[in-house]
């Protein structure tokens, strides 16, 4: 068959992923499985040609398929974004300028929050619409992060934090690492954007794993040392506020804290990784 041929399978899979547009990598694989059955073509592309064929087409007309990982838990997925320069302006399509200049604000307040926390609580959010002295009532601004959260803009936690979504990350990466270079973090293994993660404990370092890449990483490794400045490694040491993060114990960064003090509960949590160090 000819390489990067469009086919109706093709087709048939971004019809199916334009209401969506994100989605785990193994639906993905199921709707190109059944694009290929319901066309009945015989030379089939393996799902990674496909995608690519498909991102080929969709380069004329500034989009396509970026595929990464849920922060939570390393979970593969897909996404359909824009490649032109500023995301953002996508948004216009279903909000108003002052509902954007809301997200914006939002965005600048989960990005620049306190201790890499990457997320901002409903109180501080709400207080943020009244500020903007528009036409928003603050009954309204809830409405309205109800709707950010329905179309995958934000998340929100089991504590009432609003953080960015991986939509967000993988859409806006652009637009963050412009606006917000002092404060955005690339994981040091996957090199995309890490709002929730583990940190190097050595304040002036700049070493983030996302937690599944920490664990891909140290798995393999007998001494668990930092892979940018070489010191000990202390995987309780997490950033962001997800679920899971919630449950530990969160370690103050310091740049004292030796293996002696590592804690119970990093020993217990990262049970697979603990085959290590000392
Ligand atoms: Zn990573
Ligand atoms: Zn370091």
């Amino acid at each position: 068959m000819i390489d990067n041929e469009y086919t109706d399978a093709h087709r048939l899979f971004l019809q199916a992923s334009l209401s969506e547009r994100f989605f785990t990598e193994a639906k993905a694989i199921e709707i190109y499985r059944k694009a290929y059955e319901a066309t009945a073509i015989q030379d089939q592309e393996t799902f990674t040609e496909f995608m690519t064929t498909l991102n080929t087409k969709l380069n004329s007309i500034e989009l396509e398929f970026r595929k990464s990982h849920n922060e939570e838990d390393g979970t593969a997925v897909w996404a359909l974004v824009n490649t032109n320069g500023d995301e953002i302006a996508q948004m216009a399509t279903d909000y108003s300028p002052i509902e954007i200049s809301f997200f914006r604000r939002l965005i600048e307040l989960i990005i620049t929050a306190d201790d890499e926390s990457f997320s901002v609580s409903s109180i501080t959010a709400l207080k943020e619409v009244v500020k903007l002295k528009t036409s928003i009532t603050k009954s309204n601004g809830e409405i309205l992060l109800q709707r950010f959260i329905d179309d995958k803009w934000l998340s929100i936690s089991s504590g009432g934090r609003y953080s960015l979504s991986l939509r967000s990350i993988l859409e806006l990466q652009h637009y963050l690492k412009k606006e917000f270079e002092d404060y955005i973090s690339e994981c040091i293994l996957c090199y995309d954007i890490v709002t929730k993660g583990q940190r190097c404990q050595v304040a002036q370092c700049k070493a983030r794993f996302h937690h599944h890449c920490a664990r891909r990483y140290f798995d393999s490794r007998n001494n668990k040392i930092c892979p940018n400045c070489q010191i000990a490694w202390d995987s309780s040491n997490v950033f962001g506020d997800s679920d899971s993060i919630n449950n530990r114990s969160r370690t103050r960064r310091s740049t004292t804290t030796r293996r002696s003090q590592r804690s119970v509960v990093d020993e217990a949590d990262d049970d697979q990784m603990d085959q290590d160090d000392d």
